[in-house]
Formats: structure tokens, C-alpha cells, sequence
């Protein structure tokens, strides 16, 4: 029987990166992302604390493969933190495709954080961006609102998910990912690799319906 989730107060659900070019028709498309958007919405009915993050990058971003001539996307490169994979253009400030799912519905989320707007570093975590000392703020924030448990859910299960729930356990959160409420690219064997993270650091994986209303919810 899976244990059941009862969410209170000190709990915050941080959904990442639900946004147009991350789901099908998009530039940047997880397969079926588009899918999670309504078990997203029924969860965080149950929450009373969401924060939404966006990725945000400036034209011309370092992750972009068309910022590098002759570099395809989902090749990579050696830049001054480590190695970057190549994407596709992909939310781009101000455009459609950085837009929240029209269907994505979280009016009470009491947070959007945006991240990936530095042009020369990429951001997939939702606490550190890629050069992994660079903060977004997110850690203080959470600290301040008096949050203890993140659950997470959202886009890509095997990277900015990934990172986030990571992170998240870096700074001191009990993180958890609500795994059918999140889609994976897969490159190079990165849903694999990120199972086996999570389980090497004790972030558990649970459906959905592990989650309940608690009483702080209403
Ligand atoms: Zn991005």
C-alpha cells in the first residue's frame, strides 16, 4: 500500500516549467508533457502553497545550439562551468512559447519564479543555476515562508525536475517527486541516471494519488 501524503502547511508544491514550448507543438517538446496538465491542476487543489517556475532566457542564450555555428541541438559543449547540452530556441522572454500552458490551472500559485535569464549560464535547477553557485533565491524564500517538504512535479523529470528535487535536498528540504505528474526527455540515458540519483539520496518517487488534502487546505 503506498504511504499516503497528508499536506499541511509547511508543505509547497513547486511545479516546474509547465510552458507551451516544453509540450507537444512546442520547440522544446517532452513527449506527452502536455498530459501531466490536469493531473498537475487536481494536486495542487490540495496544496495550499504553489510556486510556479519559468524558464526565461534572453534571444541569443548560451543553451541555444543556434547560438553556436555548426552545433546541433542535444550536442554538447565545454563552457567556463562544465559541459552544457545544446537545445532548440526555446523560451524566449516575452514570447508564446515561455507562456504557462493555457490549460495549466493554479490561480493561487503565490510565486513564479523565473530562472535561465543570465545569457551565459544555463539554469535548470529551480535553486542553482548551472555553474551550481549562482542562487535564485528560491532557497530563501522557502526558508522565510517556513516551508519544510517540497513535492515537486513538472517538466523535464530528468533535468529541471531533477536538479530542483536535487537541490532541494542540498538545502535542507524534505523533497519529494510526484512522478506521474512528470514527463522525461531521456538523453542519454538521463531518466535512468535520474532514478538511481534520487535513490542515492533518499528523494522518494510517488503517484498522485499518494497525495491528500490536509487541513490547512481548503
Ligand atoms: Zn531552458
Amino acid at each position: 500500500m503506498t504511504e499516503r501524503f497528508t499536506i499541511g502547511d509547511s508543505d509547497v508544491l513547486l511545479v516546474v516549467d509547465i510552458q507551451n514550448d516544453f509540450c507537444p507543438g512546442g520547440n522544446l517538446a517532452v513527449p506527452q508533457g502536455d498530459e501531466i496538465v490536469p493531473v498537475i491542476n487536481g494536486m495542487a487543489a490540495k496544496f495550499a502553497h504553489v510556486v510556479l517556475t519559468q524558464d526565461w532566457h534572453p534571444r541569443g542564450h548560451l543553451s541555444f545550439a543556434s547560438s553556436h555555428p555548426g552545433k546541433k541541438p542535444y550536442e554538447t559543449i565545454e563552457v567556463a562551468y562544465g559541459t552544457q547540452v545544446l537545445w532548440p530556441d526555446h523560451c524566449v522572454q516575452g514570447t508564446a512559447g515561455a507562456d504557462f500552458r493555457s490549460d495549466l490551472k493554479t490561480p493561487h500559485a503565490e510565486l513564479v519564479l523565473r530562472k535561465g535569464y543570465h545569457r551565459d549560464i544555463d539554469s535548470y535547477s529551480a535553486f542553482y543555476e548551472n555553474d551550481r553557485t549562482t542562487r535564485t533565491g528560491l532557497a530563501g524564500y522557502l526558508r522565510e515562508r517556513g516551508f519544510r517538504r517540497v513535492f515537486l512535479a513538472g517538466l523535464a523529470f530528468d533535468f529541471c525536475v531533477r536538479y530542483s528535487a536535487e537541490d532541494a535536498c542540498r538545502e535542507g528540504f524534505e523533497a519529494t517527486v510526484i512522478e506521474d505528474a512528470c514527463r522525461g526527455i531521456d538523453v542519454d540515458g538521463s531518466m535512468a541516471a535520474t532514478r538511481e540519483l534520487f535513490k542515492s539520496l533518499g528523494i522518494r518517487c510517488i503517484p498522485a494519488s499518494a497525495i491528500a488534502a490536509g487541513l490547512a487546505t481548503t
